[in-house]
């Protein structure tokens, strides 16, 4: 069998990326073959076509065009595919030179996976790119992350059991494992969406993890970084290994690793995050989320760092004083905060620039964002300059200042608005290098003798639409007419015009002196360019011997936005300063829930009643509200506001109520409805009592726990049983703070009996057999559900209510009068018996309404209209 070598070096590049689409690039177009090229067409609804044959049979074969290459990059990733990226290394004509049957040497550069995008259009400005990798050594784990595109490199401890809900906080786009765990580990990590990698053993081994680390950061040892233990260190060196292997060698530029520790974020669980909405929908997407509503920042960088905070809430006071302080200066100094938002507003994301930069994939634009982030910085720092700067701000300005020097350098070398890439040219200022400005003024003067020559020519020949043309497979043309060929291709006008082209109804020449001036401006065009290329290299590398101020500007200003942005948030939307302290308290005064508060407005316009809410309890015991109410009265939207509350006050941010004292708190649990888990394929009841083990398992007395309707997924006596065991077990033994809505309302005799357990209900009306929800929280037990009412207003069958209310009153009597067993309950119930059928005779109830219609009080006197009412009541 013969293979072209060209197909030979596809194949053999193909081995090393089995599980990529391997882009194979030939001249404008990256091609894909064989099943890539099926999978491909199909994922990109592109034509499939076919190219020579291997083995007897036809290549499939369908490409991408190089210059768009971006967007359907990102679809493929979407879709779940990595592309390994394979590349020209040298010309044709290099390669031509090396021996006629050469095909040109490629190799693939970049293998690009989720976890290691850093292109603007790959990635979701406002949000963070982690690539993520879990390292087990022995009976110790460690999660690391890195965001490839920020620099941003992390690792913590963790125990086995606290992965998902790692995962959930940092929501990576991708997960590497060692390859032995990948099975196990493939359900809990594409449950949440995350691209799963196995790598080999090795990749984690923690000896030559340590040594790639050292190596990277140019240190003798790890120490300097922290105290990192084995599986930490292997963690971090399986990132490094995935990024060499994806970049080809080329790595980012990577922060020191910073270690987090599970004591100083608020520990919040994979479900609750999921239910409170925190930075995702249960519908999927951002909106309707809670950073959805609460984003008001300006920078993309800005924004990145509220998902941060809002994703991992703080525990250290001291750290919240400081944040907290800097929004109240923020919140006091308005006109100072809007000037601060408008000069943040022309800050560029120079985090990605530079990461860019130093991955060899930026542009000179990438340079400009890197010289007007900071002279915008220089601005800001002057706009800080009041006196009385809180603590935070004040670290603040000394980040944004000290750059004049770098933006001096870039400010004098590059024009205004540069292109996108090098090799569009024209980037570097006038001025700066002598060559290039020689070089670019023959290259435009040849153009101008161009121009000049097109005037003579047509005065020579006589033919006025004579013009001298540029296309890339000629170069300079001269074009004339069809009628004008005769007159071109003989003597004397032939002596001078070489002809070089016939199209249907055009001539192409050129001339001896035409070619000689196209050498030149191509010669100096293309020195200009390499000129270019090579003073963009020395910039990059000027920019990049100042990454860690840069970077330390980019976190500067990112501090700053998300101070006036949450300012401007507790302003606009009337939000107070949370009390915080070591305390037990937990005092919400007028309470709100933002996101539900903001469909409102939006919707019906209608109000949204704020809350008050008060666990604060003595240490070591527990307090327990137990509410009970319709449904739809509002209690989910009271548990959750007050999770919620809790989370903003310890992200560092005004909250949404009149004012709030909390102490610290250091985990939140909830377990809210149960209709929510469905499309995850376990029972409902299941995960419910799983999410309840896992939360009377592990909450202590720092937690807040918010518990809806707990049991309601089993048979009523099972489910009260279970509500009525958790309540005990919560006050008891974890003693945390907790929120309890249940509808069982045997439960609020509990309220008599344990003394940290109060009741209330959120209140509603009746009024003329309908419900009004009044969405206000009282002290006390709801009197009874009305869940009739609320199934009448649901709209269901008049019918079924009417029957549904005499249900209700017999098994209401029954219980009243105790002993009932609902056996005889139900054998009690006459009207099961009477049910109306369509041939039944009416019931009784229709047939007193049939003579009420009948009467029409306006034709009766008093006297009749008593009568009938004695006639009435003797048949009823
Ligand atoms: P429940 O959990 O009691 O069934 P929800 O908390 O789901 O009720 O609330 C039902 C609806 O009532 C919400 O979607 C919201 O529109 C409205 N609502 C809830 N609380 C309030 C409030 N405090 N003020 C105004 N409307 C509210």
């Amino acid at each position: 069998m013969t293979v072209t070598p060209m197909m030979a070096q596809y194949l053999e590049l193909k081995a090393d990326y089995a599980d990529a689409l391997l882009f194979y690039r030939m001249g404008d177009f990256y091609e894909m073959f064989f099943e890539d090229a099926v999978a491909a067409a199909e994922a990109l609804d592109i034509a499939l076509t076919k190219r020579g044959k291997h083995d007897g049979a036809d290549i499939p074969m369908c490409g991408v065009p190089v210059h768009a290459a971006e967007g359907y990059l990102l679809t493929l990733i979407r879709k779940g595919f990595r592309v390994a990226v394979c590349e020209q290394m040298e010309s044709p004509a290099e390669a031509k030179k090396r021996g006629s049957k050469s095909v040109v040497n490629r190799d693939v550069v970049r293998l690009v996976t989720p976890g290691t995008l850093t292109e603007e259009a790959l990635l979701e400005a406002r949000r963070h790119n982690y690539l993520a990798a879990f390292a087990q050594v022995r009976d110790t784990y460690a999660l690391a992350w890195v965001d490839i595109s920020t620099g941003a490199f992390h690792v913590m401890p963790l125990t086995r059991v606290r992965l998902g809900a790692e995962l959930a906080r940092l929501a990576p786009s991708e997960l590497i494992v060692s390859e032995t765990q990948e099975a196990e580990l493939r359900d809990t990590v594409e449950e949440f969406g995350i691209a799963l990698t196995g790598l080999a053993r090795s990749a984690f081994d923690s000896t030559g993890s340590e040594k790639r680390l050292c190596d990277l950061f140019e240190v003798e040892t790890l120490d300097s970084f922290g105290a990192f233990d084995r599986a930490e260190i292997a963690a971090m060196g399986a990132v490094l290994q995935y990024l060499e292997i994806t970049q080809k060698g080329k790595l980012p530029l990577l922060r020191a690793p910073q270690r987090e520790a599970e004591t100083r974020t608020v520990q919040i669980d994979a479900a609750t995050r999921r239910n409170l909405e925190l930075t995702q929908a249960l519908s999927g997407g951002r909106a309707g989320s809670l950073l959805s509503v609460i984003d008001k920042t300006v920078t993309a960088g800005g924004a990145r760092l509220l998902e941060r905070r809002l994703s991992s809430p703080s525990r250290i006071l001291s750290v919240l004083r400081k944040r907290l302080d800097a929004v109240a200066w923020a919140n006091d100094n308005a006109a100072q905060r809007h000037k601060i938002r408008d000069q943040l507003r022309k800050v560029p994301d120079l985090d990605r620039a530079l990461s860019r930069l130093s991955l060899d994939r930026g542009g000179p634009r990438d340079l400009a964002a890197i010289r007007n982030g900071l002279a915008q910085a220089e601005l800001l720092r002057d706009d800080l300059s009041e006196p009385a700067v809180p603590d935070l701000l004040v670290n603040v300005i000394h980040a944004l200042r000290g750059h004049s020097e770098l933006i001096d350098h870039l400010e004098t070398a590059l024009i205004a608005e540069p292109p996108l890439l090098v090799r569009d040219g024209g980037f570097i200022a006038p001025g700066v290098d002598d060559d290039l400005d020689e070089a670019r003024k023959l290259r435009d003067e040849g153009r101008g003798v161009i121009a000049k020559m097109q005037a003579e020519f047509v005065s020579n020949t006589g033919i006025s639409s004579l013009k001298i043309k540029h296309n890339n497979v000629l170069g300079y043309f001269i074009e004339t007419p069809s009628t004008h060929a005769e007159k071109m291709l003989s003597a004397p006008l032939s002596e001078t015009f070489i002809h070089r082209q016939t199209t249907a109804n055009q001539v192409r020449f050129t001339t001896v002196e035409l070619s000689e001036m196209e050498t030149r401006i191509l010669n100096a065009g293309g020195r200009a360019l390499e000129i270019e290329k090579r003073l963009f290299e020395t910039l990059r590398n000027h920019a990049l011997k100042h990454a860690a101020d840069i970077a330390q500007a980019a976190g500067g200003l990112s501090e700053l936005d998300l101070t006036a942005a949450l300012a401007e948030l507790a302003t606009t939307e009337n939000w107070s300063a949370p009390k915080i302290d070591d305390s037990r308290a937990f005092a919400i005064e007028g309470g709100r829930h933002p996101v539900v508060e903001n469909a409102l407005q939006r919707s019906s316009g209608d109000p949204f009643i704020a809350n008050d809410c008060d666990l604060s309890a003595e240490a070591g015991a527990a307090n327990i509200w137990l509410l009970t109410g319709p449904n739809m009265a509002g209690k989910s939207t009271f548990l959750r506001q007050n999770a919620i509350i809790a989370l903003l006050a310890q992200m560092g941010s005004f909250v949404p109520a009149n004012s709030a004292h909390i102490g610290l708190i250091s985990q939140l649990f909830s377990r809210v409805g149960a209709s929510d888990d469905l499309a995850r394929g376990r029972s409902t009841f299941m995960v419910e009592m799983v999410e309840t083990a896992a939360i009377l398992n592990q909450a202590d007395d720092r937690a807040l726990v918010i518990l809806d309707e707990i049991g309601r997924g089993t048979a009523t006596y099972d489910g009260l049983s279970i509500a009525w065991a958790t309540l005990e077990h919560l006050h008891d033994v974890n003693r945390s703070r907790a929120l309890f809505a249940t509808h069982y309302h045997e439960m609020t005799a509990l309220a008599g009996k344990l003394p940290g357990v109060d009741n209330a209900t959120v209140t509603v009306k009746e009024w003329e057999g309908e419900v009004i929800f009044l969405h206000e929280v009282k002290r006390g037990a709801a009197d009874r559900s009305y869940g009739v009412q609320v199934a009448q207003l649901a709209g269901l069958p008049a019918a079924v209510i009417a029957r549904a209310r005499v249900v209700l009153e017999a098994l209401e009597k029954g219980e009243r009068e105790g002993g009932a067993t609902q056996k005889t309950l139900i054998d009690d119930l006459p009207l099961f018996s009477a049910r109306p059928t369509p041939q039944a005779a009416p019931a009784k109830s229709s047939l007193l309404e049939e003579r009420l219609s009948a009467i029409h009080p306006d034709e009766l006197t008093p006297k009749q209209a008593l009568e009938m009412l004695y006639a009435l009541k003797e048949a009823a």
